[in-house]
């Protein structure tokens, strides 16, 4: 589904996420994604979010809302540093001026080095009932796999690839956390010989199905889910010594059985 409807549609649920990676090549096309987000989270309207009406939409628009706060790369450092994410996480548990909430805006997210997306992640996991964060980036390999589990991950434009990428990446999530080698055996055997580029597509889109599956299942389903998580970010890993999708694959297979714990562990 292209990024604006999904917004809406979770906005007309009452389901906007607290914590959202917005991924693209295209710097603008972020930022445009990143407002209509931030209008949907902030938007007082009746009807559908964000109206493009209300006093929060409009103030979005004209970049003068209070409650939307922007967290910039001091543009004399390369990182966002780990006191800067401490600010702002002293800032989100100060209640909002105008909006229900205050939205935190992080263009370069990227930015941020691992000491800051540790800081960050105690906010993004323990959030202030009225606090969200926007994390804006290039790609997904730039974030500790815990940063990127908490998020809802929306990308500026899916194309055919990805689209592809994330249906077989779906169904390859599925069968693992239903245990079900047959079902697996049949979704990883068109993805064993892609080329370089497709295969890490597909991982990332692995990553999110499995992150996916994780908020919305419960007990041991989720268990499965995050145990997947935690096994796709060690085969990103093995790729980069490259690794064939094939073998990788085959790894991946090998675990279905495999219980939770054990996997939590091995990758402590
Ligand atoms: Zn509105």
């Amino acid at each position: 589904m292209e990024p604006y409807a999904q917004i809406r549609e979770l906005a007309a649920r009452g389901r906007l996420s607290h914590a959202w990676l917005l991924l693209g090549e295209d710097g603008a096309e972020r930022e445009r994604l990143a407002l209509y987000a931030a209008r949907a989270l902030l938007c007082s309207g009746q009807g559908e979010k964000p109206c493009g009406r209300c006093p929060h939409c409009r103030k979005v628009e004209a970049d003068i809302h209070p409650d939307l706060i922007r967290l910039l790369r001091n543009p004399d450092k390369r990182d966002i540093t780990v006191e800067q994410v401490r600010e702002l996480r002293q800032e989100a548990w100060v209640a909002p001026n105008e909006a229900g909430r205050k939205v935190f805006l992080i263009p370069e997210a990227d930015a941020l080095n691992p000491s800051a997306q540790n800081a960050l992640l105690k906010v993004l996991e323990e959030p202030p009932a009225a606090a969200a964060f926007l994390l804006l980036g290039k790609n997904p390999g730039s974030f500790l796999p815990t940063v990127r589990s908490r998020c809802f991950i929306l990308r500026t434009s899916p194309g055919p690839e990805e689209d592809a990428a994330s249906e077989d990446a779906a169904r390859l999530a599925e069968a693992f956390v239903k245990r079900d080698p047959l079902a697996w055996a049949a979704a990883a055997f068109p993805c064993e010989k892609l080329e370089r580029e497709k295969f890490d597509a597909l991982t990332d889109a692995l990553e999110e199905a499995a992150g996916l599956r994780a908020k919305a299942a419960e007990g041991p389903l989720r268990e499965r889910a995050l145990a997947l998580a935690v096994l796709v970010s060690r085969m990103r890993e093995m790729r980069r010594v490259n690794v064939s999708p094939g073998h990788c694959l085959g790894w991946l297979e090998s675990m279905i059985f495999e219980e939770p714990e054990t996997i939590r562990r091995m990758a402590d």
